[in-house]
């Protein structure tokens, strides 16, 4: 494992950031970031929208009088399983329970903050894109992983501080129960030496544009883009990625879908 920079480290001992969120230095750069351009142009039609992969197909549909008999029963509540690698997360899709916690977790074999925990099958992936990012000559660092419900709280609580009120913490922070860091799915990246941490000047950095080429080839979405907070609840992370697996990065990758709400055809989430 690498050293990580003091800089990296300062700022985690600064009281890190949601995942979310710029550190205390960063204010000015939050700031900034929610005054990002409203979502441009409307979502894609549905219809132009790709199936989501992992759906399973349709039931046909048939005539019988049986059939029509049958009792309905209410439809399945797709993308809520916290253990599956579907799971939607958002203001209006909170974990289910709420102080869920996913089993297997582990520390990647990468450079990392800290005790940046990830579920195995995230882990393997982030494994695999640092190592093509270093072999590009672009250092990355793990900052922020898996976080419990006891974790989010102290990090809302946190932002909720240092904004002065809740409605200013909800646009950088996921308030506890609802956050993707949660389901050890989701983490936070940074540059090897510290630039711009968590802060709205990372997407300029080597680490921002080489994770948003080729995230999508290790399985990972960037989750929340630029100009679509009106959807996603959140403004622009350039460091925040979520893992869905390459059958559904490599669709929405291909499709230009920028938000899971969009590729799934779930309702967006500006707001709790
Ligand atoms: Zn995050």
């Amino acid at each position: 494992m690498r050293v990580v920079p003091c800089a990296v480290l300062v700022l985690l001992a600064l009281g890190l950031p949601a995942c979310s969120a710029p550190g205390p230095a960063g204010t000015a750069a939050s700031a900034a970031a929610t005054q990002d351009p409203s979502p441009t142009g409307s979502p894609a039609p549905a219809g132009d929208l790709p199936a989501p992969a992992q759906r399973e197909p349709a039931p046909v549909s048939t005539e019988s009088a049986e059939a029509s008999a049958r009792p309905s029963s209410p439809p399945p509540d797709l993308h809520s399983d916290p253990g599956a690698v579907d799971v939607v997360v958002n203001k209006r899709r909170p974990l289910v329970p709420l102080d869920y916690a996913p089993t297997g977790l582990r520390l990647p074999e990468v450079a990392t903050a800290g005790d940046t925990l990830l579920r195995s099958d995230t882990a393997v992936a982030v494994e695999e894109m640092f190592a093509a990012a270093e072999d590009d000559g672009v250092g990355l660092v793990l900052l922020s992983g898996y976080r419990s419900f006891a974790d989010q709280e102290s990090t809302y609580a946190h932002w909720v501080d240092e904004y002065g009120d809740a409605a200013a913490a909800d646009t950088v922070s996921a308030r506890p129960g609802y956050s993707e860091h949660q389901t050890g799915l989701a983490f936070d990246i940074g540059q090897a030496d510290g630039a711009c941490s968590l802060v709205l000047c990372f997407r300029d950095t080597a680490a921002a544009r080489w994770t948003a080429e080729h995230a999508a080839d290790f399985g990972f979405l960037l989750r929340y883009p630029l100009g679509f907070h009106g959807i996603t609840g959140f403004s622009a992370e350039s460091w925040h990625f979520r893992y869905v697996g390459r059958d559904v990065s490599l669709v929405m990758k291909a499709a230009g879908t920028r938000t899971l709400e969009e590729h799934l055809g779930l309702p967006a989430a500006p707001s709790y």
